[in-house]
């Protein structure tokens, strides 16, 4: 090999290794961003939405308040899907559902058409930073929520530096729609309340505990109640439940005797 055929593929081998150099740096930026970005409503389970989405951003075009757009490259998620940045613009939760029926794959399942059933994301609450939870008076989130009193309600909460009580918003999984439109209206700085992928913030109690004071086991039905004293048919009276004070000590006795 005479100098001049070094010189030039030593300088078309930096250019391999600058390309794949580029594209590995966009590739693990991309997987460094990539923490389940909100999608628009009815999207399918992640795998199956980015199998299933063709990218052709007709959803995008649909939405008619421009809530949704498309991932660029470099951006937190899989460039070309479709996303909403609540920030930027939430979804407005239009009853007709633009984006779903623009929808040509089903990535964005048609079945779903009530909006208030789309389950984005959750919002979630920074307590420590949260106005109302520093004892001040907010609850922008609250009077901004489509759902106010499911998705959000105000709880009552002690002040530390006075008798006063406060009211502090509280998020309800069963009701959020995960819109985007309390973290849009959240007037601090960086927005307190978020909405998130609920497996990233969302526990599991677990099927062995039993919340007993949700199951009344010696309430009888309301359609078991005899009518009146005597009654034909009438069931024997139910059992006195015990004061919760009777079984409180022996609930207590058992944990301590059960330690090693
Ligand atoms: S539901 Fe309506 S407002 Fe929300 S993203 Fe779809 S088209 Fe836009
Ligand atoms: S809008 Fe923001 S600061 Fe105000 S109560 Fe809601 S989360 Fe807190
Ligand atoms: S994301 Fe916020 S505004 Fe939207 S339903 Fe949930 S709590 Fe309400």
């Amino acid at each position: 090999m005479d100098r001049r055929q070094f010189v030039i593929q030593t300088a078309q081998g930096a250019a391999a290794a600058g390309g794949v150099g580029l594209g590995w740096w966009t590739l693990l930026v991309q997987q460094a961003h990539a923490a389940a970005p909100m999608r628009p409503p009815g999207a399918l389970a992640r795998d199956r939405f980015t199998g299933q989405c063709i990218k052709c951003g007709q959803c995008v075009k649909a939405c008619p308040y421009h809530s949704i757009e498309l991932v660029k490259t470099g951006e937190p998620g899989v460039a070309g899907l479709p996303t909403i940045r609540p920030r930027n613009l939430p979804c407005y939760m239009c009853e007709q559902l633009w984006c779903v029926k623009a929808c040509p794959t089903g990535a964005l399942d048609p079945g779903l058409t009530d909006v208030t059933q789309a389950r984005m994301g959750l919002a979630v609450i920074d307590t420590e930073h949260c106005l109302s939870w520093l004892g001040l008076r907010c609850e922008v989130c609250f009077r901004a929520c489509p759902l106010k009193g499911q998705a959000i309600t105000l709880t009552v909460q002690q002040r530390q530096i006075s008798k006063h009580a406060m009211f502090v918003p509280v998020v309800h999984s069963g009701a959020c729609t995960g819109c985007g439109i309390c973290e849009k209206q959240c007037p601090t700085e960086q927005a307190a309340i978020r909405v998130l992928d609920p497996s990233l913030v969302q526990g599991k109690v677990g099927e062995h505990y039993r919340l007993g004071w949700q199951h009344e086991p010696h309430a009888p039905p309301a359609a078991t109640l005899p009518s009146g004293p005597g009654a034909a048919g009438a069931a024997p009276p139910a059992a006195t439940p015990p004061a919760r004070s009777d079984t409180l000590p022996k609930a207590l006795d058992y944990l301590n005797s059960a330690r090693p």
